[in-house]
């Protein structure tokens, strides 16, 4: 199903928060928050723009690289010095010249990208993004406490936060690894992104940002806590989502009250397909996809990517994997390749079944 009328960007904070900071009795948080959600409103129109690009459109802009077909990571980083236009950021680092750099958002992105691209690369041998040797571009310091990170089609963008209730959006890898893992989804089974879709969309993010970091830190499924967004939300006891429970990664929190994430398909939240729905709830269901993911790693043990994280990236990449795909459609593919690459009588493949079963699907 084609649906050009309806691309909303993928950013990392969802509408219900952000509309929680606009209703701030703290000036400052609403004052940005309402700026913030400006932005994305700009950023849509760019998606749609590169989502609708030809191949031939997509290498005049610069987003085919010219080196495709050489398994190398490239990736430029750009400061936008707290502007709002990507023409007078200044290049910053890239992997041609691999210029020295003391910025600090420039270097965590570059942490960042380099984990992504080799988990990508090293365990499913993808080059990039697109397969095809997609140039990563990364934009850090956008705006003026930008509350949120984006990618919108062509490039990652990150803001600095408000410095109350975020910090800068690039003090996570995992939020890093679920910008990137947007544009992968993109590229494959381009899930549409709203309703049961828009939510499988999200949770594929979030598996892969968190796999990407459990990766990068050498974290198997006992170590890792399974939060997304830690260090970008200020405080040590809050974070964007947990997968592990969901429902649980901030509670009263001042601004932004609790995680409205369910874990559990009994408690779906039916919500509008529109923005202040959160488009049917893409970042509030993706609780039930993400715990299903979390218990099929942990009862298989070890690294999360080298058992359960196989499995989903071979649902990701699977032409039956349909745009408008639901929880059940998932589930049933993710059994279908665990019984493909581990036997059907497997451990493998009832860890999976399992994993479905805890998560009410
Ligand atoms: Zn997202």
């Amino acid at each position: 199903m084609c649906k050009n009328h309806f691309n909303p960007i993928h950013c990392i904070i969802p509408p219900y928060m952000l509309t929680k900071l606009m209703e701030s009795g703290n000036k400052k948080i609403a004052d940005m928050a309402i700026n913030s959600n400006f932005r994305s409103f700009r950023f849509r129109n760019d998606r749609i723009f590169f989502q609708q690009s030809s191949l031939h459109e997509k290498t005049i802009l610069g987003l085919i690289s010219k080196d495709t077909g050489k398994d190398i990571m490239q990736m430029e980083v750009y400061d936008c010095c707290q502007k709002t236009d990507f023409i007078s950021a200044t290049l910053l680092w890239d992997t041609k010249t691999n210029q020295k750099l003391t910025s600090v958002a420039g270097q965590n992105v570059i942490n960042g990208g380099k984990a992504s691209w080799d988990f990508y690369w090293k365990l499913f041998g993808r080059n990039s993004i697109d397969n095809k040797g997609m140039l990563i571009k990364q934009y850090v310091h956008f705006d003026k406490g930008m509350d949120n990170a984006y990618w919108d089609g062509r490039r990652m963008v990150y803001g600095d936060g408000d410095g109350t209730v975020f910090t800068s959006f690039t003090s996570d890898i995992d939020v890093i690894g679920h910008e990137l893992t947007h544009g992968v989804t993109e590229n494959e089974a381009n899930l549409d992104y709203e309703n049961q879709a828009g939510a499988l969309n999200e949770s594929f993010s979030d598996i892969f940002g968190i796999m990407i970091k459990q990766r990068f830190n050498n974290q198997d499924v006992k170590r890792s806590n399974w939060l997304i967004g830690e260090k970008v939300m200020i405080g040590p006891k809050y974070a964007l989502r947990s997968l592990k429970a969901p429902g649980t990664a901030y509670m009263n929190h001042p601004e932004l009250g609790s995680d409205p994430q369910p874990a559990t398909m009994d408690k779906y939240q039916n919500l509008p397909d529109t923005e202040s729905g959160d488009f049917g709830g893409v970042h509030i269901n993706s609780g039930i996809p993400n715990f299903a993911f979390y218990v099929t790693a942990f009862n298989m043990g070890g690294y999360a990517w080298e058992k359960a994280g196989r499995i989903w990236y071979a649902v990701l990449t699977d032409v039956g994997l349909a745009q408008d795909a639901r929880f059940t459609d998932v589930k049933n593919l993710t059994i279908i390749h665990a019984e493909k690459t581990f036997g059907i009588n497997s451990l493998e493949v009832k860890a999976v079944k399992q994993g479905w079963s805890e998560a009410k699907v």
